[in-house]
């Protein structure tokens, strides 16, 4: 069996240092009070992204109360090591402070920043050479998903990255998350069925790569919320999800988690 992750992206919040902090502290609260009711919490990856300004903050946070709940970046440069990149963080700079993992490809990062197959493929490379898991982010828009060609595009999305890092990285540090960009931030939730038949279509084109990929995790982001966790989570091919939103709610955020 694929162990689940279920990934909060905190994207451009919360507001401050002090609420950053609050958010951290409730979720180990939460997460203990799960553990203290008897209610299992084993066999699942949990991870959350805050902003570069905040991941040290939280992740110190987090060990200081022994929470298995990893920390994540959100983005990386797609330029390697140190110079003169003003404003950039490398790969390597994450790793040598102990951040193990980053999303690449957000939908946000296409669509606001024009990150292309290029780019995307340099900050592939850059993460894994430094070490780094990654979770790809894959995704179709509302235009592309009426005009039938979801799948096509999804999968297009793959295949122009797929050549850039080894196979091997490919089984082992990385993972793909399937968000539908009309379905981020917008309330709408792919039903379970066109999420499942798009997971399963992903893992296909996987397995179309080498049999080995065909356990790779694949997680569902857009609206995911408490009260439609369960569905998603009950399809065979959903892996985990990655949450906008609701990750802001450390209560949201844990009743999601318990879900898978
Ligand atoms: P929402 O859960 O807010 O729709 O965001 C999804 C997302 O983009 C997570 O990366």
């Amino acid at each position: 069996a694929i162990m689940p992750w279920v990934i909060g992206n905190w994207k451009m919040n919360p507001e401050t240092p002090t609420a950053q902090q609050q958010l951290t502290q409730q979720l180990i609260d939460h997460i203990a009070e799960h553990l203290a009711s008897g209610a299992a919490l084993v066999n699942l990856n949990l991870a959350v992204a805050p902003t570069l300004l905040h991941l040290l903050t939280v992740q110190q946070q987090l060990q200081q109360a022994k929470s298995a709940v990893q920390v994540i970046a959100q983005d990386v440069s797609r330029f390697a090591g140190t110079g003169a990149y003003t404003g950039d963080v490398s790969a390597q700079l994450l790793a040598n402070a102990g951040i193990g993992m980053t999303l690449i490809g957000h939908s946000e990062r296409r669509s606001l920043y024009g990150e292309d197959a290029t780019v995307l493929r340099e900050k592939l490379q850059a993460a894994i050479n430094a070490g780094l898991k990654v979770v790809f982010c894959v995704g179709e828009t509302l235009t592309e998903r009426e005009a039938g060609q979801a799948e096509q595009v999804v999968l297009q999305q793959l295949d122009e990255v797929f050549d850039c890092i080894d196979l091997q990285h490919w089984q082992q540090n990385l993972m793909v998350a399937y968000e539908p960009v009309w379905a981020i931030g917008t309330g709408k939730t792919a039903s379970p069925q066109d999420a499942e038949s798009m997971h399963a279509a992903i893992r296909a084109g996987l397995k179309n790569y080498h049999s080995s990929l065909v356990d790779l995790p694949i997680l569902y982001g857009g609206s995911v919320k408490p009260d439609n966790a369960a569905s998603l989570a009950a399809c065979a091919n959903i892996n985990g999800a990655l949450v906008g939103g609701a990750s802001l709610d450390a209560d949201s955020f844990i009743k999601i988690a318990r879900a898978f």
